[in-house]
């Protein structure tokens, strides 16, 4: 609930999509403002019950909500999405979404009775709520979690929605190859995120649906920095996704880490830190696949057999398996599970021959403060959004090995125009990646001359990325020009 202190100043409202990852980046986002602006706003954060909630949930919104007084929740009445008829799992978060429309009506009035509402703003899968603040006439904007190349592919959605036959699905064009002038190299259609991919399932018509709102909006935040993407944040500037409202490049917004631990960190992922604290600079390999990245055993076998071979010293964060080839996500709660040592998991062997100079963590390890160990020499990631900022910040090079959402987008501008990550060679059908790429990969980063100018070219994002929140720095500007210009 709000308290009175909160309420007797001007509020910002802010409703991310369900899930932690989602409500950390809004809070975040919420601490960024209140850092510059504590004494004029109070935040308000709307949070659904009933999809993708997690046990962590609880205690990081107290702990939140104890350490920062200005941030307030609201927590929604539980919503459950009938099953029926078949759809993909996106699809029922989208319209779990929309059915939390009342909801979010409900508590805009309720807040606007008590104090007034300056800027309400939404994550890009609650568009469905973005007519409400219309009708309130609240400005409302767009939180956009990933960088700006991947904001003008979905400013440009539509179009290639609109100029494909009626019948075509993307996931099994292998030959078509879509081109984004002025913003990214060219894509495979098939590497879009998979809810653009089906026009079967209901996401599909959702993705058109939010892409083409985007430009309605107030104001679009982004969390990248002009340094990391001058190529799309020059061409939407330039009007090649057509016009579009004022964007604000706020990044890099990264989680601090000491919060997030709170919520999942127990103590033998300690264990992992010490373990770094005794290597050489620049040796290990981390390959981390982000909160919910999953594979195959098969895959994990290979990857091990890749690791082994390469020589280099390593720390392998391994989650729980996945059945089957083409699903590359878990259910947000399952992140923990059991092996035995050599349950059949790793080849034969393995755990005990690489005891010296490598270690296996079970679901989850610390990743920022990995990543900012000296002996950190190489991240092979998903390149999730976050992931690429923290690496970025931290100065690591990647290999890149994207493998669902908006990460193959991602890999395209972290391989081709910035230059910070060496590319994975994948199986077209399911993603799959050979032992020997694994190996050739990992040797190519941390030993080949290309490896040291991906090294050089993240040292420079790395200045850029501190620059960008300096005293005139482009980020520091664009959050104010935010406040000053949007809210008054
Ligand atoms: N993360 C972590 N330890 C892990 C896996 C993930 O700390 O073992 C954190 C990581 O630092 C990042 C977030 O989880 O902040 C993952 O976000 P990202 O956008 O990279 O990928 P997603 O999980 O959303 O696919």
């Amino acid at each position: 609930m709000a308290n009175e202190t909160n309420l007797q100043k001007e509020s910002i409202v802010l409703y991310p999509a369900p899930g932690i990852g989602h409500v950390i980046s809004m809070v975040e986002l919420g601490k960024l403002i209140l850092n510059r602006y504590s004494n004029r706003f109070s935040i308000t954060i709307l949070l659904t019950t009933g999809c993708l909630d997690t046990p962590a949930m609880a205690p990081y919104i107290r702990h939140v909500s104890q350490s920062n007084p200005s941030i307030s929740f609201r927590r929604f009445p539980p919503i459950r999405v009938d099953p029926l008829p078949p759809r993909s799992g996106a699809a029922k978060t989208f319209e779990f979404i929309r059915l939390n429309i009342p909801n979010v009506s409900n508590e805009l009035q309720d807040l606007s009775k008590m104090t007034k509402v300056r800027a309400f703003i939404i994550d890009l899968f609650c568009t469905s709520a973005l007519r409400i603040g219309k009708e309130m006439e609240i400005p409302t904007y767009y939180f956009f979690t990933s960088g700006a190349a991947v904001l003008g592919a979905f400013l440009y959605f539509p179009e290639v929605h609109e100029r494909a036959s009626q019948t075509t699905t993307f996931k099994d064009l292998f030959d078509v190859v879509l081109e984004y002038p002025g913003i990214m190299p060219p894509l495979n259609a098939y590497h879009m995120p998979e809810p653009m991919l089906d026009r079967d399932d209901p996401s599909y018509w959702d993705l058109v649906y939010f892409c083409s709102h985007l430009a309605k909006s107030s104001g679009i935040i982004v969390n990248t920095f002009d340094g990391l993407e001058p190529i799309p944040v020059k061409g939407l500037a330039d009007g090649v996704c057509g016009k579009i409202p004022q964007v604000y490049y706020i990044g890099p917004l990264i989680a601090k880490e000491k919060e997030k631990l709170k919520t999942t960190m127990k103590e033998e992922d300690e264990d992992c830190l010490s373990w770094l604290d005794q290597q050489p600079s620049r040796s290990v390999v981390f390959l981390c696949f982000g909160s919910r990245g999953t594979f195959t055993k098969q895959q994990i076998r290979e990857i091990a057999n890749g690791v082994e071979k390469s020589g280099h010293r390593f720390l392998w964060v391994v989650k729980e398996p996945s059945n089957d080839d083409r699903k590359k996500q878990i259910s947000e709660e399952s992140t923990d599970f059991v092996w035995d040592n050599n349950g059949g998991l790793f080849p034969e062997g393995f755990l005990e021959r690489t005891s010296e100079r490598g270690m296996v963590v079970k679901s989850w390890a610390p990743q920022i403060e990995v990543l900012n160990k000296e002996a950190v020499g190489g991240f092979v990631t998903h390149c999730g959004w976050n992931s690429v900022l923290e690496a970025v910040v931290a100065g690591v090079p990647m290999v890149a090995w994207p493998l669902y959402a908006e990460q193959h987008m991602n890999r395209n501008v972290l391989v081709k125009d910035m230059r910070v990550a060496i590319d994975v060679e994948q199986r077209k059908e399911d993603g799959f990646v050979s032992a020997d790429e694994v190996e050739r990969r990992i040797r190519e980063l941390m030993e080949s001359e290309h490896g040291t100018e991906i090294r050089e070219h993240v040292m420079k994002m790395k200045e850029f990325a501190s620059a960008a929140w300096g005293k005139h720095g482009t980020s520091a500007i664009a959050l104010e020009k935010f406040v000053h210009q949007s809210i008054g």
